[in-house]
């Protein structure tokens, strides 16, 4: 054995994405029937022409969910709804989950009945079927990770690195609402531990903690693209925020984009209260993250499919690369959109 100390990178120096990257440049494919591997929203598996789309997802107590403000129903649904969102954003269907968890003896029978009803109502309110997983103890607190199968078309399949110059930027919903959701919750939470047998009063903040507590993923807007003959040029689903998904689009599509802050909507609930918290509503909108809204590009000549669509926005246009990311504000000025993405090292 050398002396010499073997060398000791910290993960924090890569963040989340370097890390991803780092790890998977070793990964070679040994199947012809892997068309899409690490990258993307999910993997695209080829069974003989019939395509599987394959996602899944971790969630780990403290880090992505917190207890105090939590309910488990709300949680095993948006756990469930998180995974569905990333096989929709590949425009395909989701049809069977797998739920694995690690539990520590905290947790209840009944507790454990309660995340599951939620999980229920997620597959009934999406017509997946739950299939299998894994039950195992953990120390400390809960770990999910769920699985999410589902079916796509090989012409109608979209994927983050084919968006082209002259392709507009569109968004489904509205963005910022989760994040400013969060914001109030985790505020709620600190009075709440300082002083418990203050009750919150959340009546007027109904929208925003819905967004954040029960988020949907966008099965509509798929079925209205195949309705209208749409598919897409490029598409992600919005779970780390509008600037770092935009990013993942321009990065692996080799363009630009210029972004009319004009054009991103924000929902009035989120505005007033992003003000309040002495927020930006367009960083929100930008940074915020969990809205689960679908971001997609579009070939100009399907404009007329999409003008016609309830909540579709146009926001933007797909540049050069060399023209760089930029966000075109109401004031007239450029900046540069950073994509933040979730440093959770
Ligand atoms: P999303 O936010 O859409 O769920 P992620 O950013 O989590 O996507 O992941 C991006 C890509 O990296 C996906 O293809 C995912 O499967 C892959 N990936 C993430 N973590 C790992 C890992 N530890 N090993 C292999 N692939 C990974
Ligand atoms: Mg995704």
């Amino acid at each position: 054995m050398s002396d010499e100390k073997a060398k000791r990178t910290d993960i924090g120096t890569l963040g989340e994405f370097g890390l991803i990257d780092h790890l998977a440049k070793n990964n070679v494919q040994y199947n012809a029937s892997t068309l899409k591997s690490i990258g993307d929203d999910a993997a695209v598996i080829d069974n003989n022409g019939l395509l599987t789309v394959v996602t899944t997802d971790a969630m780990v107590e403290g880090i992505h969910f917190d207890l105090i403000y939590t309910p488990l129903k709300h949680l095993g649904y948006k756990a469930v709804v998180s995974n569905l969102s990333d096989i929709y954003a590949m425009n395909a269907i989701p049809k069977h989950i797998t739920v694995s968890l690690a539990i520590s003896n905290r947790f209840s029978v009944e507790a454990l009945e309660e995340f599951y009803s939620g999980i229920y109502a997620a597959c009934k309110a999406y017509g997946v079927d739950l299939i299998g997983g894994d039950t195992c103890s953990s120390n400390k607190g809960m770990f999910i990770s769920i699985t999410a199968i589902g079916q796509g078309e090989k012409e109608k399949l979209c994927y983050r690195n084919t968006a082209k110059v002259g392709d507009l930027i569109c968004v489904t919903g509205n963005l910022g609402a989760s994040f400013v959701g969060l914001q109030l919750l985790e505020r709620e939470r600190q009075i709440y531990l300082s002083n418990p047998g203050v009750q919150p009063d959340l009546e007027e903040q109904k929208y925003v903690i819905g967004r954040q507590l029960k988020p949907e993923a966008r099965r509509d807007m798929i079925e209205a693209f195949a309705k209208n003959n749409l598919v897409p040029t490029s598409m992600i689903d919005i779970s780390d925020g509008l600037a770092s998904e935009l990013f993942h689009i321009c990065k692996q599509s080799n363009v630009g984009a210029i972004v009319e802050e004009s054009g991103v909507p924000i929902h009035p609930e989120t505005e007033l209260l992003a003000i309040k918290f002495k927020l930006d509503p367009i960083t929100c909108a930008l940074s915020g993250g969990e809205d689960y809204e679908l971001l997609f590009t579009i070939d100009p000549k399907d404009l007329d499919k999409v003008k016609y669509l309830p909540d579709i926005y146009i926001m933007g246009e797909i540049v050069e690369r060399k023209e760089g990311v930029k966000l075109h504000t109401k004031g007239g000025n450029i900046h540069d959109i950073k994509a933040q993405g979730w440093l959770h090292f």
